[in-house]
């Protein structure tokens, strides 16, 4: 039995995500989905809502081999406590590329019994990120096709609220 964990911010999440999170539940028997904080990134979801959100996606998706947690300390570490030998990352850009190397290869560093393996982002959702669906949600526009359809109404409440101009 394989596990594998998908780490990330997921503030919020998105359709590039969930592509992700599909093709990663066909190749393992459990995915873990983990919200992970991330120094570099000051995240405008609480880490509650941003459990939620996914949980409720996944549960939309009918993907019954995918779990969702917060997680604490190094992801790599937290990745081995949960038992999983795989972490998964995605790649869109060689922006993206540049940074999963360097953390990748400091992960192997750190822990030697989990084996980053990347996933390329499908071309129709190699522009999206989170930041991308917050900005468009932040001014009114429309985020259809970009998150899962069962949060989308959250996410456009809650950004209604960031409008600076
Ligand atoms: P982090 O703060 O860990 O970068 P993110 O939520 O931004 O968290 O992303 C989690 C992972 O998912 C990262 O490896 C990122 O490159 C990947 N990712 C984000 N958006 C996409 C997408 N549209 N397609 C493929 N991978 C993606």
């Amino acid at each position: 039995m394989i596990k594998a964990c998908y780490p990330g911010s997921f503030d919020p999440i998105t359709n590039g995500h969930m592509d992700i999170i599909a093709r990663a539940s066909r190749l393992f028997d459990e995915v873990y989905v983990v919200i992970m904080h991330n120094p570099r990134k000051q995240c405008i979801f609480t880490e509650e809502e941003r459990v939620s959100l996914i949980e409720r996606s996944v549960k939309a998706a009918g993907f019954d081999n995918v779990k969702v947690l917060a997680g604490t300390g190094l992801s790599v570490n937290f990745a081995q406590s949960l038992g999983c030998k795989v972490m998964i990352r995605g790649i869109r850009a060689v922006s993206d590329y540049e940074f999963e190397l360097q953390q990748a290869t400091a992960n192997m560093e750190l822990n030697h019994e989990v084996e980053t393996v990347f996933f390329i982002a499908r071309p129709s959702f190699s522009f999206l990120a989170s930041s991308v669906v917050k900005e468009i949600a932040e001014y009114g526009g429309d985020i259809e096709g970009m998150v899962p359809d069962v949060i989308k109404d959250e996410v456009m409440d809650k950004m209604k609220d960031f409008q600076t101009l």
